[in-house]
C-alpha cells in the first residue's frame, strides 16, 4: 500500500473508532479531500484527526467532529443547508456531497475565497459562497432544510431557528468561546423547537460583523 492509501485508511478508521458510523457521511469523507483545504507547513497532517490553522486565526475543524455534526444534522438529498462558518470551506464540501444545495457564510473575504478555489479545484458547483455575518442567517435564501453553525454562540441566534423550516433541524455549539462548549441539535416542529444536546466541543466564537481580511 501507498503512504497515501495508507493514511486515507487511517483517517477513515479513526473517524469510524469516534463514532462516525454513517455510511453516507463516511463515504462523503472518503471522496471529499481534507488535504486541498488546507494550505502551507499544516498540509502534510491534513489526515491527522486533530483541528488546524488556517488563514485569518481560525481554524479547520477536527475530522470526526465534522463527522459526527454532519451525521447529527441528517441530511437528506433534496435538502437545502446553510453552513455558518465558511472557514476552510472542508464542511461545506462534506455537505455538498449530501445534499442538494450548499449555502456557506463566513465573515472573512480572504477565507471565502480560499474555499471557493478549493470548490472549484473539486468541482463542487451545488455550493455557493457568500461573505457576510452570518449570525443573521441568509433572509433572501431562507427558509433551510438544515443548518450546521460551526462557530460557538452564546445561544442559537433568533434569526437562524427563524430561518429553519418546520421539520428541519439546526446543529450548533453553544457557550462561551474561551470555555467547553455544548452542541446542540435543534429541531424546529409545528408549534416550537426542540432541544438536545449532543456532546462538548471546542470552537472559535461566532463574531459580530465583517472581518477585516
Ligand atoms: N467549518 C469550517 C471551520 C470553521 S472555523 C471548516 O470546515 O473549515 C469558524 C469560522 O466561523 C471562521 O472562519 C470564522 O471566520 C467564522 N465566523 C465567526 N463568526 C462568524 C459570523 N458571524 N458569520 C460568519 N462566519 C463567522
Amino acid at each position: 500500500m501507498t503512504g497515501d492509501a495508507e493514511q486515507k485508511m487511517q483517517f477513515l478508521f479513526a473517524l469510524r473508532s469516534k463514532g462516525v458510523t454513517d455510511k453516507r457521511v463516511l463515504e462523503a469523507m472518503e471522496k471529499i479531500d481534507r488535504g486541498t483545504f488546507i494550505r502551507g507547513i499544516f498540509a502534510e497532517r491534513a489526515y491527522e484527526d486533530m483541528p488546524l490553522p488556517i488563514a485569518c486565526g481560525q481554524t479547520i475543524s477536527q475530522p470526526s467532529v465534522v463527522g459526527l455534526m454532519t451525521q447529527a444534522l441528517d441530511v437528506q438529498s433534496r435538502d437545502k443547508v446553510l453552513e455558518v462558518g465558511t472557514g476552510s470551506g472542508y464542511q461545506a464540501a462534506v455537505l455538498s456531497q449530501l445534499a442538494r444545495r450548499v449555502y456557506t457564510v463566513d465573515r472573512y473575504r480572504r477565507l471565502v475565497s480560499a474555499a471557493q478555489e478549493a470548490f472549484d479545484a473539486l468541482n463542487l458547483s451545488n455550493i455557493t459562497t457568500f461573505i457576510a455575518d452570518g449570525s443573521h442567517g441568509l433572509p433572501d435564501q431562507a427558509p433551510f432544510d438544515r443548518i450546521m453553525v460551526t462557530a460557538a454562540a452564546e445561544d442559537p441566534p433568533g434569526p437562524l431557528l427563524a430561518q429553519l423550516r418546520i421539520g428541519g433541524i439546526m446543529v450548533v455549539p453553544v457557550g462561551q468561546s474561551d470555555a467547553v462548549q455544548s452542541l446542540i441539535k435543534v429541531t424546529r416542529t409545528d408549534t416550537g423547537y426542540d432541544y438536545e444536546e449532543l456532546r462538548t466541543v471546542r470552537f472559535v466564537p461566532l463574531l459580530e460583523g465583517l472581518g477585516q481580511e
